[in-house]
């Protein structure tokens, strides 16, 4: 296909808010895609050149992007740099300096999306000496057959950072839209589309299982082209980690059991972080809860599972707590979060600080895809295949209870143990991946989180010049924009000993920073804080119409990726609560 077909799309994505509007552009593309494009078109289309559940990057620094601009164009480097400080967007500088150059160039080369892919991912596997220029060399043979606008989508493409906003939801719809079996009538003035809508959240729901179960759009949009069956026989694969199910938040026991229905299942909330652990051909892998692969870092845990569950494959899913070797004592998750991101001397600091697994739910055994089995059955097989050892694999605590009383007793035994709370959960519920469904409820006793992610900062001055300070917290919404809270600055440390550090932190940003005016810096959205604050206030002075009263941060959530930062959602239930109470 014609790359310019896709930039179309992009470009009518990027002028509306609308998500119908954006479902209608999105499915007539993939109306006139073929079969041999599907997949790419699909992943470029988010700006990706791996599915969902691949976390690989492309990995180009802006620096490499202004020299391939320089040599496709034959501008200077001086000058590409000003105009990029002055607009902010390496995309939109490409775009302006490809204009000025087609005016001396009449004869282009139509550029295709499969030539596209094809280059960018390339450029994402290739390594060792040499291997810089060969990227430059990739992108500008991209840069000199595109048109203006094209031009501005592969840059911001390689760069990572798309600003076309296209959610699950909308992605999801628009392969419903396309090719699902079912008339939908669409009409750009009306805010709802003519449908029968039982039919149409029967086939919503089709396309919403076979992507819990893939995590690839590209396979299911491939599928819904053949058909329903082949729908149905796409299957959970060992190795390709899928989203993990989230929790609803309720303040007390009588609304949990409200949401979830009694008997309920009530677990010990364990403080630590979200481990998706797979076996598969005698091979162990462990994913955080943003998918990326962090088995090397964890070889205990290859042991632990190896030794304890007695099954060939499986998909477990589980909260990895760390203890101290020595004491016994458990650790709070800002001293194990060092271990996600440890290069060297692994094996030590696994020795020093080894984390035991807390086994909540399995989603596939032995061949068997568990997800729509009910919770009961689910822990069921746990309880057969796993053996319990402290300090390495227990099952997380539980009780099956109606009674009120009962229930709050094990809350405050739970506490007592230093856990975070409970989470209250349906025993028939199905396991829903990535999705906030009302089956699971947390309750905590300790005061609520946000997860922001860092979109912006100002550089510091006297006692805090190069480091940046009052980092910019943003939240997202369903599309996957970012939209600022608020602007945090206590809570980080100046000793790096003391905690979580301005060095530290501006050591991660650097990277990632797009622009620079005065003091002033934005950066591409890739590192979640944990922030406590006191309040939530409506607010024009920020994007999300919100604004945080005395933000803090707690600590850096390597674990999450910032689609999994607070959703502009949940910020506006805390405000209504907040009012409420
Ligand atoms: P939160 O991070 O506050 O949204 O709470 C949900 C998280 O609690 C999950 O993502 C898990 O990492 C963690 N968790 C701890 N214990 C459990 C449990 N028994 N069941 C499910 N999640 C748990």
């Amino acid at each position: 296909m014609d790359y310019s077909k896709l930039v179309e799309v992009y470009e009518q994505i990027e002028s509306t808010s609308k998500r119908l509007a954006k479902t209608h552009a999105i499915s007539e593309l993939l109306k006139i895609t073929s079969d041999e494009d599907i997949e790419h078109i699909i992943l470029l289309l988010r700006g990706r050149l791996f599915p969902d559940w691949n976390k690989a990057k492309i990995g180009v620094a802006s620096k490499l992007v202004l020299k391939a601009i320089g040599t496709s164009t034959g501008a200077s480097i001086k000058d590409i740099e000003n105009m990029w400080r002055d607009i902010g967007d390496l995309g939109l500088v490409a775009e302006q300096t490809i204009a000025k150059k087609t005016q001396v160039t009449l004869f282009q080369q139509n550029l295709t999306s499969d030539k596209v892919f094809a280059n960018l991912q390339k450029v994402s596997t290739m390594e060792g000496s040499g291997s810089v220029d060969r990227k430059v060399q990739l992108i500008a043979e991209l840069m000199s057959s595109a048109k203006p606008k094209e031009a501005k989508y592969i840059v911001r493409t390689v760069l990572e950072d798309l600003r076309v906003g296209i959610g699950d939801g909308t992605l999801r719809d628009s392969i419903v839209w396309a090719y699902m079996p079912i008339e939908i009538n669409y009409d750009s003035e009306k805010i709802a589309i003519d449908v029968d809508r039982e039919e149409f959240n029967k086939v919503v729901e089709i396309i919403q299982t076979a992507f819990d179960k893939s995590n690839d759009f590209g396979v299911v949009a491939l599928a819904a082209r053949k058909g329903v069956d082949a729908l149905e026989k796409i299957s959970l694969i060992p190795g390709n980690p899928i989203k993990v199910m989230l929790a609803q938040k309720e303040v007390n026991i009588d609304d949990a059991f409200k949401r979830v229905g009694v008997p309920a299942v009530i677990e010990y909330k364990y403080d630590g972080f979200r481990m998706q652990i797979h076996k598969f051909k005698g091979q162990v892998k462990v994913f955080t809860r943003r998918l990326e692969e962090v088995t090397k870092q964890f070889p205990e845990v290859v042991q632990f599972v190896t030794n304890n569950i007695a099954a060939e494959e499986f998909i477990i899913d589980c909260e990895a707590v760390g203890y101290d070797a020595k004491s016994g004592k458990y650790l709070v998750f800002q001293h194990i979060s060092q271990r996600i991101r440890r290069k060297y001397d692994i094996e030590a600091l696994a020795k020093k600080m080894p984390v035991e697994l807390n086994i909540f739910d399995i989603l596939f055994c032995d061949g068997k895809n568990l997800l729509k089995e009910t919770l009961e059955k689910r822990r069921a097989v746990l309880e057969k295949i796993v053996t319990e050892k402290k300090f390495e694999i227990i099952l997380s605590h539980k009780l099956i209870t109606s009674s009120k009383e009962e229930a709050m007793l094990f809350y405050d035994e739970s506490v007592k143990q230093g856990n975070e709370g409970v989470m209250i959960k349906n025993q028939e519920g199905i396991y829903k991946p990535g999705s906030r469904v009302g089956t699971w409820i947390k309750l905590k006793s300790t005061m609520d989180t946000l997860d922001l992610v860092i979109v912006g900062a100002e550089w510091g001055e006297g006692k805090r010049s190069g480091w940046f300070t009052s980092l910019a917290l943003a939240c997202v919404d369903e599309d996957g924009t970012f939209l600022e809270v608020g602007k945090v600055g206590t809570g980080l440390k100046e000793k790096a000993e003391e905690g979580l550090s301005f060095g530290e932190v501006t050591e991660l940003l650097k990277p990632l920073m797009k622009t620079e005016k005065g003091r002033e810096v934005t950066f591409k959205p890739e590192i979640v804080l944990e922030i406590q604050f006191e309040e939530i206030q409506a607010s024009t002075n920020y994007s999300s119409g919100y604004a945080l009263r005395f933000p803090r941060v707690k600590t850096l959530r390597e674990d999450r990726s910032p689609e999994d930062a607070s959703s502009l959602e949940r910020i506006k239930e805390e405000f209504d609560t907040q009012k409420k109470s």
